[in-house]
């Protein structure tokens, strides 16, 4: 299509509102151009925080010639042209407003299919021929010199400065195939191959460290794929900062889409912590309106529950794939390197055994029961190492999970108390007993009102040792009293696991430490407990190898 000024009834059908909020939103929408285009090469050089410079170059198929005077008319658009073209956006640009937008906040020079203009503050400055090259290079000096209240809305140097790289890093997340180059200052920041392959796009932003600890999600269902990468839960972030989640290679803002990433990750991550995920997710464009927001980071879905069921799935199919956490060994301090020694220990490394990302292994293989250390941990012989294991955390997660299957709908046994026991209540609790009663008795309580403030348990479940029957349940009202939704359900069962579990401290006989360590091979989600913690900790054969020097 060549470029044309929408019509007036188009134009007025897009989403109005300001695009140029900051330096990183010119190279957003600079970049999205270039991607249009079919670019396989964008450079991106930002100085000053972009007040300087923000230049973005790219190799795609350049502004037609004798058009680009055009190009930076607002509503001219070469992407859509009928109200129906906007109900089915495949291009990222589609409003014909962004170059026309920047112009009238800064002083662009734009070279592309042999000739170049300039343009300031909305005016046009220069206009004439340029050397044929391909590709288009346009480039921003001057940002907001011409309206200082939005230079005075601008947060520090830093800090607009490393939003003008996350949105360079989402595209070279989201275009594996397209090598991106930024440069800041002059200072090479970052450098995403090409070539297609996602981990590598991922590890140029995150670290090979990073990248290895990732598992690829793939996914379709009828209408839906959903491709990407999660962490698995050995590594986490304090923050959301990196999810990056997109419909159709569009970044977008999403809560739907968050917190279907997010909840499959509850019980595998400790409260406060969040995966690391690229989540991209392909529909038919007619299915996903993106003609929300001005800045298109918003979308909304025809059918938001597919979206949602098929992000999930192809989260918890990944995460099936989760490998346990890893140790790796600190060399005694007073042991003396070995002359030529072909791998020292880090010298930074703490005095406790730290997790440390790896490759992920298929762990499944029966692991033999060695004992029992500090009446805390078990210690057993694995395939692919020495495995230690917490017995609270592995207990707790079997237990867990057992008793998610009973709140589903498999009632479990009960074990009647040989003189019932009274429980005072607040009354909130005494509600959400008289509401959860089914559950309760699915986990395996019996109870009744007994006063005005108290219940009786006349039954406990078979696995909670009746000394703790009472603050299992004083907990789980507590929860289920608290909150309304599934995720109280959810909180009950783990305090229940909590108080079933066998206790650091505990002595196991070998049967129990067997079975024990049988139960947590067959147990899904094994990895952590319910509160995210790990369940065990693996020292792989190659790890001891490499410590006790035996490289041959
Ligand atoms: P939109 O992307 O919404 O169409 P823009 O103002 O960003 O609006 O760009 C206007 C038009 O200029 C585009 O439709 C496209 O035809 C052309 N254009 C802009 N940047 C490029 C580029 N880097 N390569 C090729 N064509 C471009
Ligand atoms: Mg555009």
């Amino acid at each position: 299509m060549t470029i044309h000024l929408l019509r007036p009834e188009v134009a007025d059908a897009i989403a109005a509102g300001e695009v140029v909020e900051r330096p990183a939103s010119v190279v957003k929408e600079l970049v999205e151009n270039g991607l249009d285009a079919g670019a396989r090469r964008v450079s991106i050089d930002i100085r000053g925080a972009g007040r300087n410079l923000i230049r973005v170059a790219d190799d795609g198929s350049g502004v037609p010639a004798g058009e680009l005077r055009l190009a930076f008319t607002r509503h001219a658009t070469s992407k859509v042209e009928s109200l129906t073209d906007l109900e089915a956006i495949a291009s990222l640009g589609f409003r014909g407003e962004a170059l026309a937008s920047v112009a009238a906040v800064a002083d662009v020079l734009c070279t592309s299919s042999g000739a170049r203009l300039r343009v300031r503050a909305g005016r046009v400055l220069e206009e004439g021929a340029a050397a044929s090259a391909p590709g288009t290079v346009v480039e921003v000096r001057e940002l907001f010199a011409n309206v200082p209240a939005r230079l005075r809305f601008l947060k520090s140097d830093a800090t607009e400065t490393a939003a003008c790289l996350r949105v360079a890093s989402h595209y070279a997340q989201l275009y594996p195939e397209v090598r991106f180059e930024v440069r800041i200052d002059g200072r090479a920041a970052l450098q995403a191959p090409g070539g297609g392959d996602r981990r590598r796009a991922l590890a140029a932003v995150h670290g090979q460290a990073v990248a290895a600890e990732m598992l690829a999600l793939d996914w379709a269902a009828d209408s839906v794929r959903v491709e990407g990468l999660t962490s698995q839960p050995r590594l986490s972030r304090g923050s959301r900062d990196g999810i990056l989640l997109a419909v159709n290679r569009r970044p977008v803002a999403s809560r739907a889409l968050g917190y279907a990433l997010e909840e499959c990750y509850l019980g595998a991550l400790e409260r406060g912590r969040h995966p690391l995920a690229v989540v991209a997710v392909s529909l038919d464009p007619a299915a996903v309106d993106v003609n929300v927001h001005p800045t298109k980071r918003e979308v909304r879905f025809r059918e938001e529950g597919a979206v949602f069921g098929a992000v999930q799935r192809a989260v918890r199919a990944a995460l099936a794939g989760s490998g346990p956490y890893r140790l790796s060994l600190r060399v005694d301090a007073g042991a003396a390197p070995a002359p030529g020694a072909a791998l020292e220990p880090r010298p930074d490394a703490p005095a406790l055994p730290l997790a440390e990302p790896a490759t992920a292994l298929p762990s499944g293989g029966a692991l033999r029961p060695l004992g029992q250390v500090q009446d805390g941990y078990l210690v057993a012989e694995g395939p692919e190492g020495v495995v230690l294991v917490d017995q609270h955390a592995a207990h707790e997660r079997v237990l867990y999970n057992r008793f998610r299957e009973r709140l589903r709908g498999a009632p479990g046994p009960s074990q009647p108390l040989l003189i019932p026991q009274t429980l005072q209540v607040d009354p909130s609790q005494l509600a959400a007993a008289a509401e959860h009663r089914p559950h309760l008795e699915a986990l395996g309580f019996e109870l009744e009102e007994f006063g005005p403030r108290s219940l009786r348990v006349l039954a406990s479940p078979v696995e909670t040792p009746p000394g703790r029957a009472l603050a299992a349940l004083e907990e789980m009202l507590a929860a289920l009293a608290e909150g309304r939704d599934g995720g109280a359900l959810e909180k009950a069962a783990v305090s229940l696991a909590c108080h079933s579990a066998v206790r650091f401290g505990d002595p196991l006989e070998p049967a129990e430490q067997r079975r024990l360590l049988q139960e947590l091979e067959a147990a899904t989600e094994a990895v952590t407990c319910p509160h995210g913690r790990p369940t065990r900790l693996l020292l792989d054969w190659q790890e001891l190898k490499r410590h006790f020097r035996r490289n041959y």
